[in-house]
């Protein structure tokens, strides 16, 4: 296990839970444990809402382009280069 600002393992209380993980605190170091099926991410607190925020601007777009009509929605140009590459 990586060594923690604490010295020991993360002693850590899950303050949110879902069907595919959960997101566990430190309160000793504040490093939130970001757990997904069979891998677990480490955050600091401000990484952590970063993160957050990106994943609710995401979740904005899916849902803007979920209830649009499918011509419109294949004739906007959302993908980035990047994610061109991996469809
Ligand atoms: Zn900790």
């Amino acid at each position: 296990m990586a060594a923690t600002p604490h010295g020991d393992a993360c002693e850590i209380v899950r303050i949110a839970t879902s069907d595919i993980g959960s997101v566990a605190l430190c309160h000793q170091c504040g490093t939130v444990h970001v757990c997904l099926q069979c891998i677990s991410l480490r955050f600091s607190p401000s990484a952590a809402l970063s993160l957050a925020g990106m994943l609710e601007e995401a979740q904005r777009q899916l849902v803007k382009l979920a209830n649009q009509e499918p011509e419109t929605r294949d004739s906007l140009d959302l993908a980035t280069p990047l994610g061109r590459g991996l469809h």
